[in-house]
């Protein structure tokens, strides 16, 4: 299998935090087709600037339900239906209520279109935290991550190619140890910070990382989701990096390489 690459579409917060869209990815040589994680509201519009033709994903795996992780998704369905016609269905794995949810978002943005004959489906799976699957060929673990109330679960999503190469994204989540469980190992480790200092609500924020970095076992480490606050400090925030520590502060439309 091609080498794994990972092309940034989104790297900001819920709020577009300087002017970044909503942080989601595009990751090849991981599954048998390309992937997407997550697709919050301006996804569709960073697929046009990064110049990734929606036609080639395989399938998106979701976080969480919030709209700045699956809010694109109406977007993409009429995109398939009248302007990039998809005659094969696409995969979503992500957790519940993703079907119902789904239906609601998109009957919200196009009433009834969704219930009219078209040439693929959005296929659902939902998946809870602790459970093992394959997805698109890809070995695909949850763990789950604190940012939710149930009956919302959010979900870190664990990824293992058939190379045996593993890509982690926290999604949204406070810090904690399940986070730091499912980080243990990473070779590309892709995690939120979306803010400098707590009070954050329950995300996790740069003094945390500060904390962890340094016993933290992954190869390299991404922070996305970041808040226009914190991008306005990013030349403080290189100079703390631990030593020995590989750490990238996400941009939209960059693209990755993992070995
Ligand atoms: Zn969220």
């Amino acid at each position: 299998m091609e080498e794994m690459k990972l092309t940034v579409i989104g790297s900001g917060d819920a709020f577009n935090g300087a002017g970044r869209g909503h942080s989601c990815y595009w990751i090849e040589g991981l599954a048998e087709r390309p992937l997407m994680v997550d697709f919050g509201a301006t996804a569709l519009m960073g697929l046009g600037r990064a110049g990734m033709d929606p036609l080639r994903l395989g399938g998106i795996a979701v976080t969480h339900l919030h709209g700045d992780h699956v809010g694109g998704l109406p977007f993409l369905l009429i995109d398939g239906i009248f302007r990039r016609p998809r005659h094969e269905d696409l995969a979503l794995i992500g957790p519940q209520p993703l079907e119902e949810r789904l239906d609601a978002l998109h009957r919200a943005h196009y009433g009834d279109l969704i219930d009219r004959k078209r040439s693929f489906e959005f296929a659902c799976r939902e998946i809870r935290a602790g459970e093992e699957t394959d997805f698109l060929g890809a070995g695909l673990r949850a763990w789950p991550a604190e940012h939710m109330d149930p009956p919302d679960e959010a979900l870190i999503l664990a990824f293992t190619s058939s190379r045996g190469k593993r890509i982690v994204f926290t999604g949204d989540s406070a810090m904690t140890k399940d986070l730091l469980d499912a980080a243990r190992g990473a070779d590309l480790l892709v995690a939120e910070c979306s803010g400098l200092a707590h009070p954050a609500g329950r995300h996790c924020t740069w003094e945390d990382w500060l904390e962890v970095l340094p016993g933290l076992d992954a190869g390299q480490v991404l922070l996305s989701h970041l808040s226009a606050e914190l991008r306005a400090a990013l030349p403080r925030l290189k100079s703390e990096i631990p030593p020995g520590v590989r750490l990238r502060f996400a941009d939209d439309l960059e693209t990755l390489r993992i070995p």
